[in-house]
C-alpha cells in the first residue's frame, strides 16, 4: 500500500527556489505497471526518490503500510529501501570494483542474508535476465544492455515489492530497450512498478497506468484508483544491516583494484613502526645485554663503607641549584651572597663504631661470599733488594692503591670471592697463613713500583719465581720504636731489624688475575695480605711499649705535638695496631639479590640513628647500573618521540587518502546508500579500509624491521662482539601493530564520517 498526499518539493540554489513538485497526490496499487511521463525536468526522478526513500518530502505524507512517515527515522528508511524496494537507475550505478555476482548479492549481504543463501539467489536472478554465464565479470566488461539486466537483477534479488525505475532504457539502442522492457514488464505481474520515462510509446506500449507530469504536477492520470478499491496487502520490511566482514570484503576488493597505491601508502606509513620497531629491538637488546653484564660481573662488587663517604641525593642537587637560580646574574649592589658548600654537606663521616661492627657480624653469613674489615694498623715491612740494601717499604702506595686486605669467606666448603673472581695463576692462597697475594690485571702486568716494594732489579719482565721467591720481613712495634723519654723514635738500623728472630717472614703466596668475565671489577694489580697477617701483627702490637705509653697520654707519642679532628687518639692507635675497630669494610655480596638483603640490613641500621651517627655505604653496582639504565631509557625516548613525529604524518596522509577515496567512492556510497545500506555501514566500510591499511602498514613494518635486525646484528657484532642484540620483543610487535591501526583508523575517521553524513541522491548523481 503505497499512498502520496500532496507532495511538496523544492530545491533551493542561492537565492533561486525551484519548485520540483507542487503538491502531487497519487495512490498506487500493490500490483500495476504506472509509468511517468513527462519532459525532462517536470520532476519526475524527484517524485521516484521521494517514493523510494533516497530524498525526503517537504511537506505533505508519503504513506506505506497504511501508516504516514512523517515519523521516520533514518533507520526506517534504509529498511525500507532494502527490503520493499528495488532501484533500477538509467545509468545503472554499479559497484565497478566488484563481480557482477557480488553486486546482484550487495543488497542481500545488507539484509543479512546467508552466503550460501545469497549466492543461490544472486544466480537464479542473474539466470532471469539472461546473465549466467558472466557472473564473474567486472561491470566494465559488459554492454550496456547487459549492465542494466544486471541492475534489474539486482533489483529483483531481494524479492521487493516495489521496483523503481528511473528512464531504465534512457541510453540504450532501440533493440536493446525492447528486450529490457519485455523483462520489466515480465516483473510487474506481481510487483508494483513505477516507471519513469520520457518517451510515451514505451509508457503506453507496456505500462498499465500512464500518468502525465508538467512542471512539478501531475496533468493527468489514465487509470486512478476508485473508491472501493483497497490496498489491503501491506508490504513487508526486514531490518538490515551490514557486517564488519562485509564491510572489510567491500573495502579489501577497492584495496585490491588500487594495488600500487595501497601498497606505497602502507610502505610510507610503516615507515614510523619500522623506526620504532628498531629503536626499541634493540634498546631491549642492550638492556638485557646491559642486564646480563651487570649480573655476572657487578654481583659480586662489594658494598663499600668508608670513613669518607659520599652522599648526593636528589634532594641536594635540588637545593643547590634551586638556591642560586633565585639570584639575578651580574648584580650591581655592592654586596656577596653566602651560600652553603655543597661539597662539604655531600661527605659524610661514617663513625664506624663496635656497635656497627656487632650489628654486621649478626649479618647472616648465607648472604656473604666474603668480607673485609681493614683496620687502620700500619704494616712495617722491610724488604731487601739486588744491592742487598734494606728499605722501609710504604704500604700505603703502591702503584696506584695501597694494600688490601684479602677478603676472607665466612663460608667454609664454599667458593668465596677470591675464587669466584679470581684465577691463581700461580702458588696458592692460604688465608690461615700470613702472606701476600700479588694481582696482576688482564694483561700480567704490574706497577714498577711493584718491583720496587719487592726489592726486584727494575726489569721489563719478571717470572712468577722471582716474584715468589722474594722475602719480605714485617717488624713489630717493640722491635721498631726506640723509646727516650716519654717520645718514641723509628729505628734505624734496617737490616737489623730484618734479621730480628721477632720478625715475621711473608712471601708472595699466590699470584691472581680477574677471570674474565669480571673484567670490569677485576681489572687491577696490587698486593693484598691475608687476615692471618694483621692478626698476628695487632695480636703482638696491642702489648708494645709504646701502645702502652700512648694509652695513658694524651699527646701524639711519636710528635709530641697535641691531637687534633685529623689525627686523634683512637686514629693513632689504631695506626699502632692496638684499636681494631676498622677504618673500611668490604662486604661481597652472593648475587643481586642477595645484595638487596644486605642493603637492606644495612639500611636497617640506620634507621633508629641520627645523620650523624648513620652510616652511608657506597653500592658501585647499583651506580653502574642505574646510570646505564638511566642513560639507556633516555636514548630510548629520545629516539622513540622522533620516529613518532613519522607515524603522526602518516596517519595525518591516511587521512587524506581516505579522504580521496571517498570522494572517489562517491558514487558506491549513493548505491549503497539505495541499496539500503545504512549510514553507518558506509562508515564501517571506510574504517574497514583505514583498518585493512593501518593493519598491512604495522605488519608491513613489523616484518622489515625485522629483517633490518638481521644486518644490524652483524654490524653490532662485528663492532662489539656481542651477538643477537637487537631482538624484536613480541609484545612490542603486537603493540606496534595495535598503533598503526589505531591511528590510521584514526586518521581516516573524519573522512569516514564525511562519507557517512553524504545524501545518497546527491551521491548517485556524481560522475
Ligand atoms: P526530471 O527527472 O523530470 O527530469 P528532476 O526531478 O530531476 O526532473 O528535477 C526537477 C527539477 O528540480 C528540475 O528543474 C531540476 O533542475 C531541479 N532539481 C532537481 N534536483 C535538484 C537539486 N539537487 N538541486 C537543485 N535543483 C534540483
Ligand atoms: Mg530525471
Amino acid at each position: 500500500m503505497l499512498e502520496l498526499k500532496n507532495i511538496k518539493k523544492s530545491y533551493k540554489t542561492g537565492d533561486f527556489i525551484q519548485h520540483a513538485l507542487k503538491g502531487v497526490s497519487i495512490t498506487f496499487r500493490k500490483n500495476e505497471f504506472v509509468a511517468i511521463l513527462g519532459t525532462s525536468g517536470s520532476g519526475k526522478t524527484t517524485l521516484l526518490n521521494i517514493i523510494g526513500g533516497l530524498d525526503c518530502y517537504d511537506s505533505g505524507d508519503l504513506i506505506i503500510n497504511n501508516k504516514s512517515t512523517k515519523k521516520y527515522k533514518n533507520l526506517d528508511w534504509d529498511r525500507y529501501r532494502n527490503n520493499c524496494v528495488g532501484f533500477i537507475f538509467q545509468n545503472y550505478n554499479l559497484i565497478s570494483h566488484i563481480s557482477i555476482l557480488d553486486n546482484v548479492e550487495m543488497g542481500m549481504t545488507l539484509s543479512g542474508v546467508s552466503a550460501k543463501a545469497r549466492k543461490r539467489r544472486a544466480k537464479e536472478a542473474l539466470k532471469k535476465v539472461g546473465l549466467i554465464d558472466h557472473i564473474h565479470k567486472k561491470p566494465n566488461q559488459l554492454s550496456g544492455g547487459q549492465m542494466q539486466r544486471v541492475a534489474i537483477a539486482r533489483a529483483l534479488v531481494n524479492n521487493p515489492d516495489i521496483i523503481l525505475a528511473d528512464e531504465p532504457t534512457g541510453a540504450l539502442d532501440t533493440q536493446t530497450s525492447i528486450q529490457i522492457m519485455e523483462l520489466i514488464k515480465e516483473i510487474a505481474k506481481d510487483k508494483l512498478v513505477i516507471m519513469v520515462t520520457h518517451n510515451p510509446d514505451l509508457a503506453k506500449n507496456y505500462a498499465t497506468r500512464v500518468i502525465e507530469f508538467k512542471d512539478g504536477e501531475k496533468i493527468s492520470d489514465s487509470n486512478p484508483i476508485g473508491k472501493q478499491e483497497e490496498g489491503s496487502k501491506e508490504f513487508k520490511i526486514r531490518k538490515t544491516s551490514m557486517s564488519f566482514r562485509t564491510a572489510l570484503k567491500l573495502s579489501f576488493n577497492n584495496i585490491r583494484t588500487k594495488k600500487g597505491r595501497t601498497i606505497l601508502t602502507a610502505f610510507a606509513s610503516s615507515i614510523g613502526i619500522i623506526g620504532i620497531a628498531l629503536i626499541l629491538s634493540l634498546s631491549n637488546g642492550f638492556k638485557i645485554e646491559i642486564d646480563n653484564f651487570e649480573k655476572t660481573s657487578l654481583s659480586q662488587a662489594p658494598i663499600t663503607i668508608t670513613q669518607q663517604a659520599i652522599q648526593m641525593d636528589q634532594e641536594m642537587m635540588e637545593k643547590s641549584s634551586s638556591q642560586s637560580k633565585k639570584l639575578p646574574k651580574y648584580p650591581t649592589a655592592k654586596e656577596v651572597y653566602v651560600q652553603e658548600n655543597q661539597f662539604e654537606a655531600m661527605l659524610h663521616t661514617n663513625k664506624i663504631t663496635s656497635d656497627f661492627t656487632n650489628y654486621l657480624q649478626k649479618l647472616d653469613t648465607k648472604y656473604l661470599s666474603g668480607i673485609a674489615y681493614e683496620r687502620g694498623t700500619n704494616l712495617l715491612v722491610i724488604n731487601k733488594d739486588s744491592k742487598n740494601q734494606y728499605n722501609l717499604v710504604s704500604t700505603m702506595n703502591v702503584g696506584n692503591s695501597s694494600w688490601t686486605l684479602l677478603p676472607t669467606n665466612p663460608n667454609k666448603g664454599e667458593d668465596g670471592v677470591v675464587e669466584n673472581m679470581y684465577d691463581v695463576i700461580a702458588g696458592e692462597i692460604n688465608e690461615n697463613e700470613p702472606g701476600l697475594i700479588l694481582q696482576v690485571d688482564s694483561k700480567n702486568q704490574i706497577y714498577d713500583t711493584v718491583l720496587e716494594t719487592l726489592g726486584l732489579s727494575e726489569q721489563e719482565t719478571v717470572s712468577f719465581d722471582d716474584i715468589m721467591n722474594q722475602e719480605l720481613k714485617v717488624v713489630l712495634n717493640d722491635d721498631y720504636y726506640g723509646q727516650q723519654g716519654n717520645l718514641f723514635y723509628p729505628n734505624q738500623d734496617l737490616e737489623k731489624l730484618y734479621y730480628n728472630e721477632n720478625s715475621i717472614t711473608v712471601k708472595v703466596q699466590a699470584i691472581i688475575r680477574g677471570k674474565e668475565d669480571k673484567e670490569l671489577v677485576t681489572n687491577g694489580s696490587g698486593f693484598a695480605y691475608t687476615n692471618a697477617l694483621t692478626e698476628m701483627v695487632v695480636e703482638k702490637n696491642k702489648e708494645s711499649r709504646i701502645v702502652k705509653a700512648q694509652l695513658e697520654t694524651d699527646y701524639n707519642i711519636l710528635t709530641n705535638s697535641p691531637f687534633d679532628e685529623s689525627t686523634t687518639k683512637e686514629l693513632m692507635l689504631g695506626y699502632l695496631g692496638y684499636d681494631t675497630i676498622p677504618v673500611a669494610i668490604f662486604i661481597y655480596p652472593k648475587d643481586f639479590e642477595t645484595k638487596d638483603e644486605i642493603t637492606n640490613y644495612l639500611d636497617q641500621y640506620n634507621r633508629d640513628k641520627n645523620a650523624e651517627e648513620s652510616i652511608e655505604y657506597m653500592d658501585m653496582a647499583e651506580m653502574i647500573s642505574s646510570l646505564s639504565g638511566n642513560i639507556m631509557d633516555a636514548i630510548t625516548v629520545v629516539l622513540v618521540a622522533f620516529s613518532s613525529i613519522s607515524l603522526i604524518v602518516s596517519s595525518i596522509m591516511i587521512g587524506i587518502i581516505t579522504y580521496i577515496s571517498v570522494l572517489e567512492r562517491t558514487k558506491e556510497i549513493g548505491i549503497l546508500r539505495s541499496l539500503g545500506a545504512r549510514s553507518k555501514d558506509v562508515k564501517r566500510v571506510f574504517n574497514a579500509e583505514t583498518f585493512i591499511i593501518g593493519l598491512t602498514s604495522g605488519a608491513l613494518g613489523i616484518g622489515i624491521a625485522y629483517l633490518l635486525t638481521i644486518p644490524a646484528n652483524h654490524i653490532i657484532e662485528n663492532l662489539s662482539g656481542l651477538t643477537n642484540v637487537a631482538k624484536l620483543d613480541i609484545i612490542h610487535a603486537i603493540l606496534l601493530v595495535a598503533i598503526s591501526v589505531f591511528l590510521t583508523v584514526i586518521g581516516g575517521y573524519i573522512p569516514a564520517r564525511i562519507a557517512s553524513k553524504k545524501d545518497p541522491v546527491e551521491a548517485l548523481r556524481t560522475e
